[in-house]
């Protein structure tokens, strides 16, 4: 991705429109009887640790450009993991400048359609590296640490009875931008011109891992979902998530703005090592995926119970 200038018409545009759509139920509700006893359904909530592993293993797979073999086996890892948890699989090829690209969406749940989304590419080379500008990343947050907080998320979610049509988008050609005449975000532009049905919103999840974690607004964002993601973080305690405007941000985002569709950027852009060879898995921690995971986790789950709370009582 890359800083850009804000899209203030189109949000504009969107804001008034914007109609939430979320929560669900547990996978197994039970209707007792006065005095009956209720069974008490264990789940288990978003784990950083759980997250890190998938990072890690992105991170083993080496760099992940697009057309490459380690891109190609990086999209066969996701789908297998989808599928092992049980998501319907759809994979979306393409070819760009004669480039064979592939999205991935994993699918659960009934409802509305909202997308969780990131990018599984790497950038090919680490221009950002004044002394290595033409090896490739490994992308321990610049591509693995959103893919991580996505596939964790697709096992937390599994536990639940989904009131949403969730969607687990994986970009392909997000990060060959400026190189060799590409632009950004190629694979959720398709994605998005592509789309047969509306979703009510587009969450993107890019560079969420920094063991130092800020998590400020980003500017093309649409500000009722924006506000919604971090007033639930400030519930949840979680500081990184700053409520202040600080990145305006060309990114998987943009492509369902364009198409109308509201969509949010949660996205830490002051990383040192962005762009550069440094940026591997042990500059990501297990509790920032957590604090971005626990957020969406609490959205999707929990979102309708949270509209109806007051004075921050809690029902967990
Ligand atoms: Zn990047």
């Amino acid at each position: 991705m890359r800083g850009g200038r804000p899209l203030k018409a189109l949000l504009l545009a969107l804001l008034g429109i914007l109609v939430f759509t979320c929560g669900c139920t547990p996978a197994t509700e039970p209707s007792p009887a006065p005095g009956t006893e209720v069974p008490v359904v264990e789940r288990r909530s978003f784990d950083g640790e759980r997250a890190y592993q998938y990072a890690l293993e992105q991170c083993q797979i080496g760099p992940r450009p697009p057309g490459t073999e380690a891109g190609w086996a990086t999209g066969d890892y996701i789908m297998g993991q989808l599928e092992e948890l049980g998501w319907e699989v759809e994979a979306q090829e393409f070819l760009y400048r004669g480039v064979r690209l592939r999205n991935l969406i994993g699918k659960r749940g009934q409802g509305a359609v909202v997308v969780l989304g990131a990018h599984y590419d790497t950038r090919p080379v680490a221009d950002r590296d004044p002394e290595h500008p033409n090896e490739a990343i490994v992308g321990g947050n610049d591509g693995a640490s959103g893919v991580a907080v996505l596939l964790e998320l697709a096992e937390v979610l599994g536990q639940y009875e989904l009131e949403n049509e969730v969607w687990l988008a994986f970009f392909d050609g997000e990060d060959s931008g400026r190189l060799e005449g590409w632009p950004f975000c190629v694979g959720s532009a398709y994605m998005a011109e592509h789309l047969t049905v509306e979703p009510a919103w587009v969450i993107v999840v890019d560079m969420v891992g920094d063991a130092d974690q800020q998590l400020y607004y980003e500017g093309n964002s649409d500000q009722p979902l924006r506000q919604r993601l971090w007033d639930i973080a400030a519930d949840l305690g979680y500081g990184t998530f700053v409520p202040e405007l600080r990145y305006s941000m060309v990114d998987d985002h943009v492509p369902f703005i364009n198409e109308g569709i509201p969509a949010v950027d949660i996205i830490d852009f002051d990383y040192p090592y962005w762009h550069t060879i440094e940026d591997t898995c042990d500059k990501v921690s297990p509790q920032s995926l957590e604090s971005v995971g626990r957020v969406l986790e609490e959205l999707l789950v929990r979102g309708d119970e949270m509209a109806d709370q007051v004075n921050g009582r809690r029902s967990h």
